[in-house]
């Protein structure tokens, strides 16, 4: 049977950290869904169709990987798409708190779920989309840390 696991995220802008997890889940499993998490309350500075966009772009079409979204419970999705994995990376300390807490909050929620980690190469540990967002909105040169493809669409939203 075909191995599958969900990648879920925020993906608000997809970074080299995210795109060096999806290459890894690849190893371990057959088949990735990396969906973005619908949370108007986190007041997203691109669409999800824009951050799908720029999965699909990063991933080149790789019949492996499907790019999805989703809004609400991220353990309803996994029971509607009937995956149980979830692929998560790992980047500090500081991670691990509160993917320790959603694992098994998620694990309360759906006992068949199952949360999967990857941890960072030394390379991306230090990059996230929130830093990335702030530095690009300043004008800062965000190369080598996302993608080329976002880092020009991060380059129309600076503000000077
Ligand atoms: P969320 O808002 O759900 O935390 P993110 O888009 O920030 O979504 O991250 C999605 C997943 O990717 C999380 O498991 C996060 O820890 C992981 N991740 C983000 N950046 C990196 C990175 N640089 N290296 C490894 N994992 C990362």
């Amino acid at each position: 049977m075909a191995r599958v696991a969900i990648y879920p995220g925020s993906f608000d802008p997809l970074t080299n950290g995210h795109v060096a997890i999806i290459q890894r889940g690849l190893n371990l499993f057959d088949r990735l869904i990396v969906s973005v998490a619908n949370n108007p309350q986190k007041q997203p500075l691109f669409t999800v169709a824009e951050r799908k966009g720029f999965i699909l772009e990063a991933v080149k079409s790789d019949p492996r990987v499907e790019v999805d979204s989703f809004d609400g419970l991220l353990v309803e999705y996994a029971r509607r798409r009937g995956v149980h994995t979830v692929l998560r990376g790992l980047r500090a300390v500081s991670d691990f708190d509160y993917e320790f807490q959603l694992a098994n909050m998620n694990r309360k929620l759906l006992p068949e779920f199952e949360s999967v980690f990857v941890m960072t190469g030394e390379d991306y540990f230090y990059v996230s989309s929130r830093l990335v967002r702030e530095v690009a909105i300043f004008g800062g040169d965000v190369t080598g840390l996302v993608p080329a493809h976002v880092a020009s669409a991060l380059r129309g939203k600076a503000i000077r």
